[in-house]
């Protein structure tokens, strides 16, 4: 819809009168069943436009309960780990757990790319794959201490056994 579509009847408000032609368009509406009874008299009364009546459609009523904006706000959209569940967020109620052990373990595995485009954004919004990293890397020097405390015991035990041996051989 363009400014210049912008209909005299909206653009006329000379002391708040309902244009003549208005009433008899919203009569010729309401005839032709292009308008509501109750978008007719709102007409009439200078409430509403043509143009918006005709949007409300021949069931439509300017006094009705506004059902259809009450829809746009309704964003519900399916859940982000696909269960195929409708949710006002991104998951399901409990989900989001889900979705996070995945992202985790796809890290671990070097999958990270086989998940979903908007999981892996997911993943970046909430810095997991960072911190999973990082967990990974506090696991491998947790790894290589006990490791190396291992290394440790083998060498001293080995260097005892060797003693004694040696002790033997003397006698
Ligand atoms: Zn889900």
């Amino acid at each position: 819809m363009t400014e210049q579509n912008t209909t005299p009847e909206t653009a006329t408000t000379e002391a708040n009168a309902v244009h003549h032609q208005t009433k008899k368009g919203a009569d010729l509406a309401l005839a032709k069943k292009a308008i509501s009874p109750d978008s007719h008299k709102a007409i009439h009364e200078g409430r509403i436009s043509l143009e918006e009546a005709r949007e409300l459609g021949r069931e439509g009523s300017p006094f009705a309960p506004a059902k259809k904006a009450a829809d746009k706000n309704d964003r519900s959209r399916l859940c982000m780990c696909q269960c195929g569940r409708e949710t006002r967020g991104r998951f399901a109620t409990g989900h989001d757990a889900r979705v996070k052990g995945w992202i985790v373990k796809a890290v671990r595995e070097g999958t990270l790319d086989e998940l979903s485009e908007e999981i892996q954004g997911y993943a970046a919004e909430r810095d997991l794959i960072r911190q999973t990293q990082e967990r990974m890397a506090a696991e491998e020097r947790k790894r290589q201490e006990v490791a190396a405390r291992k290394a440790e015991a083998q060498r001293k035990r080995e260097g005892e056994t060797a003693a004694k041996k040696q002790n033997a051989d003397k006698s």
